[in-house]
C-alpha cells in the first residue's frame, strides 16, 4: 500500500482552526448538527446520482445516516452510506474553503464574542467539529469505487492523506465515516441523550433516517425523517418551522417570514419558504446566486436552478415538484417551461406575502427591509413587469421620517404637488444638509434620501408611481412654484432683471466648465449648487460609475 501523505490546509482554513482552537464557543451543539447536514447532503446527492446510474444502490442499502458513541475509546462517529468522497475529494473538501468573503467573515471571527452563530452563518461546516476533536479521521468510499481513502488530522496546519487499510475498507461499504476523538471536555457528547436533544433540536427535519448505535441491541431511529414541506399546515407549529428553517437554510436566526403552500392545477408543488432576519455574508457577492433547493419527488435535485430571480436571492427554502422529471438536467433546469412557469408563481407569491407583511406586521417587515431592502430594490431595475408591485413594497428613509412607502408619501402630497422628490447620495447627514434641500423644506415637500448604492441605477431610469413621476433634485429643472411656501421666512424670488445680470457675471467667471448658470426654486438660504443637466446622467450614478473605472 501507498504510504500516508502529508498536505498543508489552505491558509484560511488554519487560520480558522486556530480560531477554533483557541477560542471558547459555547454553542458547540452545533457540530453534530453540521457533520448530519452534510451527511444528508450527501444522501441527496447519492440518490441524485443513482437516478442515472442505479447501479450505485445496487446494494439495496437505502441513504442512511449512524451516529456511535463509543465511550471506552472517547470517540463519536458520525457515518452516512451517500455518495463518498474520492482522494482528490477529501483533499479539496476538507482542506480549503471555496467560498468568498472567507476574508471577511475570519476577520469578524476574530472580532466576534462568540463565534458559533457566525460559523453557523457562514457554512464552516465540517470544520466546527473542531470544537470538540482533538483528532478528526475521516474514512470515504465514493459510490461505485474500488478505493477507500482515509483523511486524518488533528487541526493544526495540514492533514494527511492514505488509502485505507483491508479492514478499513471492508466496514466502510458505501459512502463517509467520520471517526471525532474528542477533547477532554466533550465527553458529552457520548451520551445518548445528549445526542438525542441535539438531533431534535437542530436535525428533527432531516429526511434521512438517523440511526443511534447502542452499546448492546439495535440501532435505534431518533428523528421523524419525513420531508416537512409535504405535510399539512394544521399539524405544524411555528416551532416546527422555525427548525425547519434553520436547518434548511443552516442559519441561527429565527424566520421573518414562512410561506407553505401546495399548488395544484396545472402543474402540483409543494413551496416552504423562508426570509431571514439576518443578512447573510455573501448577499452581495459578483454571482448573486439564490438558494432556494429544488426537489422533485422529495428526491433533491439543485440548490442552484435559480428558482426566484436575483433580487429575492435572499429567500431560503425548498420547492418540490411532482411533475417535472426525475432525471432532468442542470442544462434542461435552465429552459425548462414547467420550471419557468413555477418560478413566475412563486415569485408572486413571495412579492404578494411580503406586501401581506408590510401591510398587517409592520414591524416584521421593517427587520425584512432593514436586512434585504437594498436587495430587494435591484428588482426595481431589473424586474420590469414587477416593478409597480416592487416600489409599493419599498421603504424609505425620507426629510419626513423612516420606513416611509410611496403610498404615505402620496397620501401625503402637497397642494399641487404633482412629483416625488428624492435626492441620492452617501449619508442621510450629508443629504440633509444638502442645499438642494432647501426650497423643498420651506414648502414643507417630503424628499426621498437614497443612500444605497443600487439607489443610484434604479433612479437612472424614468419611473412613476400612482402616476405621480419620481424626479431627482439635482438632475435638471425643479418647478415648485405653485406649491405654497410654509417656511414664512424665506424671501420673494429677485427680481429678474438682477438674476439676469448676475448670471452672466457668473457665466462669464467659470466658461466652458459649466454648460449653463440659471436662477433656481430649489435654494432657499445658500447662494448655489451644482446639478447636472436634465438628460444627463444623476451625479450620484456618475460617482459611482467614475468609481468602477478606476
Ligand atoms: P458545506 O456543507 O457548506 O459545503 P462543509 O464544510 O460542511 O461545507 O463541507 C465541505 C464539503 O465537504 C461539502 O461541500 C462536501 O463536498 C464535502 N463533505 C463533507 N462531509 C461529507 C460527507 N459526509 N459526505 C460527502 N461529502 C462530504
Ligand atoms: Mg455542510
Amino acid at each position: 500500500t501507498a504510504a500516508a501523505e502529508s498536505q498543508p490546509f489552505q491558509a484560511e482554513v488554519a487560520e480558522l482552526l486556530d480560531l477554533m482552537v483557541h477560542s471558547v464557543y459555547s454553542e458547540t451543539d452545533i457540530f453534530l448538527r453540521e457533520l448530519i447536514s452534510n451527511a444528508s447532503d450527501a444522501c441527496d446527492k447519492l440518490r441524485y446520482e443513482a437516478i442515472a446510474h442505479p447501479e450505485l444502490i445496487a446494494d439495496g442499502a437505502p441513504p442512511a445516516i449512524r451516529i456511535a458513541p463509543d465511550k471506552a475509546a472517547n470517540t463519536l462517529t458520525v457515518a452516512d452510506t451517500g455518495i463518498g468522497m474520492d482522494r482528490q475529494e477529501l483533499i479539496d473538501n476538507l482542506g480549503t474553503i471555496a467560498r468568498s468573503g472567507t476574508k471577511s467573515f475570519l476577520a469578524k471571527l476574530t472580532e466576534a464574542k462568540d463565534g458559533a452563530n457566525l460559523i453557523g452563518q457562514f457554512g464552516v461546516g465540517f470544520y466546527a467539529a473542531f470544537m470538540v476533536a482533538e483528532k478528526i479521521v475521516v474514512t470515504s468510499r465514493r459510490a461505485g469505487s474500488d478505493e477507500v481513502w482515509v483523511w486524518t488530522s488533528a487541526g493544526g496546519s495540514g492533514f494527511e492523506i492514505a488509502p485505507a487499510s483491508e479492514e478499513d475498507a471492508r466496514r466502510v461499504a458505501r459512502g463517509t465515516e467520520i471517526v471525532l476523538h474528542l477533547k477532554p471536555d466533550a465527553a458529552k457528547y457520548l451520551e445518548a441523550y445528549e445526542i438525542e436533544r441535539i438531533v431534535r433540536e437542530y436535525s428533527d427535519n432531516i429526511q434521512f433516517p438517523i440511526l443511534l448505535a447502542a452499546a448492546e441491541g439495535e440501532p435505534r431511529q431518533i428523528n421523524l425523517a419525513s420531508a416537512l414541506w409535504q405535510r399539512s399546515k394544521s399539524e405544524l407549529k411555528p416551532e416546527d418551522y422555525a427548525q425547519a428553517y434553520k436547518q434548511i437554510a443552516g442559519a441561527f436566526d429565527e424566520p421573518a417570514m414562512t410561506l407553505h403552500y401546495r399548488a395544484e392545477g396545472r402543474q402540483s408543488y409543494a413551496v416552504l419558504l423562508f426570509a431571514p432576519s439576518q443578512k447573510a455574508f455573501d448577499l452581495f457577492q459578483v454571482e448573486r446566486k439564490g438558494k432556494v433547493k429544488l426537489y422533485v419527488r422529495r428526491v433533491f435535485i439543485a440548490d442552484d436552478a435559480e428558482l426566484l430571480p436575483a433580487y429575492l436571492r435572499f429567500i431560503r427554502g425548498v420547492i418540490d415538484s411532482e411533475d417535472l422529471p426525475l432525471n432532468i438536467s442542470r442544462e434542461m433546469l435552465q429552459n425548462n417551461p414547467q420550471l419557468a412557469q413555477i418560478r413566475k408563481a412563486v415569485t408572486g407569491r413571495v412579492i404578494g406575502e411580503l406586501e401581506t407583511i408590510g401591510e398587517k406586521e409592520p414591524e416584521t417587515f421593517a427587520k425584512i427591509w432593514d436586512a434585504f431592502g437594498p436587495v430587494i430594490k435591484e428588482g426595481l431595475w431589473e424586474d420590469f413587469e414587477r416593478r409597480e408591485k416592487l416600489l409599493a413594497l419599498s421603504r424609505f428613509t425620507t426629510t419626513s421620517g423612516e420606513n416611509r412607502s410611496l403610498k404615505q408619501y402620496v397620501d401625503d402630497l402637497k397642494p399641487n404637488q404633482t412629483e416625488i422628490y428624492y435626492l441620492v447620495g452617501d449619508s442621510i447627514e450629508r443629504l440633509k444638509s444638502n442645499p438642494k434641500l432647501e426650497s423643498a423644506r420651506a414648502r414643507g415637500i417630503e424628499v426621498l434620501l437614497l443612500t444605497d448604492p443600487v439607489d443610484a441605477f434604479w433612479t437612472s431610469a424614468p419611473l412613476d408611481f400612482g402616476g405621480k413621476p419620481l424626479k431627482s433634485l439635482s438632475q435638471g429643472d425643479v418647478d415648485f412654484g405653485l406649491i405654497p411656501l410654509t417656511d414664512t421666512d424665506e424671501k420673494k424670488d429677485e427680481p429678474e432683471a438682477d438674476a439676469a445680470t448676475t448670471i452672466a457675471l457668473i457665466k462669464d467667471a467659470l466658461g466652458e466648465r459649466v454648460s449653463d448658470v440659471r436662477a433656481s426654486q430649489r435654494l432657499t438660504a445658500s447662494a448655489s449648487c451644482l446639478v447636472a443637466g436634465g438628460d444627463a446622467r444623476d451625479r450620484a450614478l456618475e460617482r459611482l460609475l467614475a468609481q468602477q473605472n478606476r
